[in-house]
């Protein structure tokens, strides 16, 4: 199969794609989407063999409007309304009780569903023309860093897929912020675009699950299938650094041996570079722009993929805001290998 590179004038012929029950790499705001038919199967089966992802691990249903929930969802909370209605469209996925007519694949058999309405203008009328909800997980092959651009996504998808849609590099970088409204109070399965503060500003109490803040241990059963799997890495280990920026920055650099790979904050670049000529050394952006590192977290992990690198260190942000998603990521990536300094 040749992958078709679509711009984003060609919505129409990615909406047919979707309706004949192929495969279609779509720009959200948080990372490049593997849609399918959310309603179709074997369409939604084929997601998972381009992918080589486990069966167990749900999909999100993307949905172009906030009405569309009444579709697939029932006993929905007013909180949940009351969330659509602050963060929606965006970077927010709600997990809730679903439909029968949703198919068990795309759920992994359980009774709930994780809906988002994404905030890209693109992926709206991509969906809206396809009228269908489009399940879709993060384009990347299974356990690598997702992709924030159409040629991350080409390098793992490309002759696996129909089609891709060019929409530009991802504005917010990381994954949907996944909130729980099943349970009481709601909690936190996944951090993301949308911060917990902005979520507790809504709900008040909100209880952030275990699995986001540390590594779970053989024989614990995590609340979703899909946060058990190892994540986001890279091929060489990372081990992740996170305390004030100029310690971890001078830690980093008398531990890291002249070869190993370095994710820094952009003040420490001369720092690196200066110490090691061939040292790969990638920028997550300033120390003080979280939103900038955000946007950088997946292209510098995957970077490293295309070096000889045999270690990787990376400097962290703090856990406030979107830090919380940004050290989920880089701890997940380093299976929970981290120094605090
Ligand atoms: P991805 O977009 O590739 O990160 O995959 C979708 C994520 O949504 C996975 O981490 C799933 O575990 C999560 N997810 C999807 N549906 C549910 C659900 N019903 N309950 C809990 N988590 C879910
Ligand atoms: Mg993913």
């Amino acid at each position: 199969m040749i992958t078709k590179q679509l711009t984003t004038n060609d919505v129409r012929q990615a909406a047919e794609i979707l309706r004949a029950g192929g495969l279609v790499g779509i720009p959200t705001e948080t990372v490049y989407g593997l849609g399918s038919d959310g309603l179709n199967s074997e369409a939604v089966g084929h997601i998972f063999q381009a992918k080589g992802r486990p069966q167990d691990n749900p999909l999100i249903l993307h949905i172009p409007e906030a009405s569309w929930l009444e579709r697939y969802c029932q006993e929905i909370p007013p909180c949940a309304w009351d969330l659509a209605e602050r963060f929606w469209p965006g970077p927010m996925t709600m997990i809730l009780r679903r439909k029968p007519l949703i198919p068990d694949v795309v759920t992994a058999g359980l009774d709930t569903v994780g809906m988002r309405c994404p905030a890209h203008p693109v992926c709206r009328e991509i969906i809206r023309l396809a009228d269908v909800p489009v399940a879709a997980p993060s384009g990347n092959t299974s356990g690598r860093p997702s992709p924030t651009t159409a040629g991350h996504m080409l390098e793992d998808m490309d002759g696996k897929i129909e089609a891709i849609v060019d929409g530009g590099p991802c504005s917010v970088g990381v994954e949907s912020t996944i909130i729980d409204l099943t349970c009481t109070p709601p909690r936190l399965l996944r951090p993301g675009g949308i911060t917990l503060e902005q979520l507790e500003s809504v709900l008040g109490e909100v209880v952030v699950d275990q699995a986001v803040t540390r590594l779970m241990t053989a024989g614990e059963k995590p609340k979703a299938p899909g946060m058990k799997y190892r994540h986001y890495a890279p091929k060489a280990p990372v081990t992740v650094v996170t305390g004030e920026p100029a310690k971890s920055a001078a830690y980093i650099a008398s531990h890291a041996a002249a070869e190993d790979g370095v994710i820094c904050f952009d003040e420490f670049l001369p720092l690196f570079t200066r110490q090691s000529e061939t040292r790969p050394v990638m920028d997550l952006g300033p120390a003080g722009d979280k939103e900038e590192q955000a946007r950088h977290i997946f292209d510098a992990l995957r970077q490293f993929d295309h070096t000889q690198v045999t270690a990787i260190w990376a400097q962290c942000p703090d856990d406030s805001g979107i830090g919380l998603a940004i050290t989920n990521r880089l701890n997940k990536a380093a299976g929970f290998h981290i120094i605090q300094v």
